[in-house]
């Protein structure tokens, strides 16, 4: 927290009590949690604490560089503290997101002339897939499970067209 602090200093972001409380919050976990999920924790030590308002501390704390947004289309935002470099797994099954520490990846090479004046603050890689615990339970590859998906839809569209020709 007292490095936190710090950076909010350097940052020129007042810790307000709200904004104390959301960062604490974050600080005590490791499992990347929704904004949902934090305002829950926060309410909790701060009863009367909107929803709106953990959304807005967020947001203003990623602009600044204090908390990290680790996020892809189609699932809710999850937050940390930036620490050290690393990088996640994403379970796009359950949503898990798992830091990852391979220092390969850390020597990514910056953008160069194609980036057209992109100025990088920051960057992680994300690989997207199957935890363990998502693929023991379903036991099967995702691939099975998404022909399965098709052969399912295909037959629903032909019982719906029994149920037409009944008629
Ligand atoms: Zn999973
Ligand atoms: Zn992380």
């Amino acid at each position: 927290m007292a490095r936190l602090e710090v950076l909010c200093r350097q940052r020129r972001l007042p810790l307000t009590v709200q904004r104390r409380a959301v960062l604490e919050a974050l600080a005590a976990r490791s499992d990347h949690p929704t904004a949902d999920s934090l305002y829950e924790e926060v309410a909790r030590r701060l009863p009367g604490i909107s929803r709106a308002t953990v959304y807005r501390v967020l947001e203003v704390m990623v602009r600044a560089g204090v908390v990290r947004k680790v996020w892809y289309a189609g699932a809710a935002a999850r937050f940390e503290i930036p620490h050290e470099r690393h990088h996640h797994l994403i379970c796009v099954i359950c949503d898990r997101v798992t830091d990852l520490h391979q220092p390969a990846l850390d020597r990514l090479p910056a953008p160069g002339r194609a980036a057209r004046g992109f100025r990088l603050l920051d960057y992680s890689v994300q690989f997207m897939g199957i935890c363990a615990r998502c693929a023991r339970r379903t036991g099967k590859s995702p691939l099975e499970s998404s022909r399965r998906v098709a052969h399912e839809g295909k037959r629903n569209r032909h019982r719906s067209s029994e149920r037409g020709a009944a008629r």
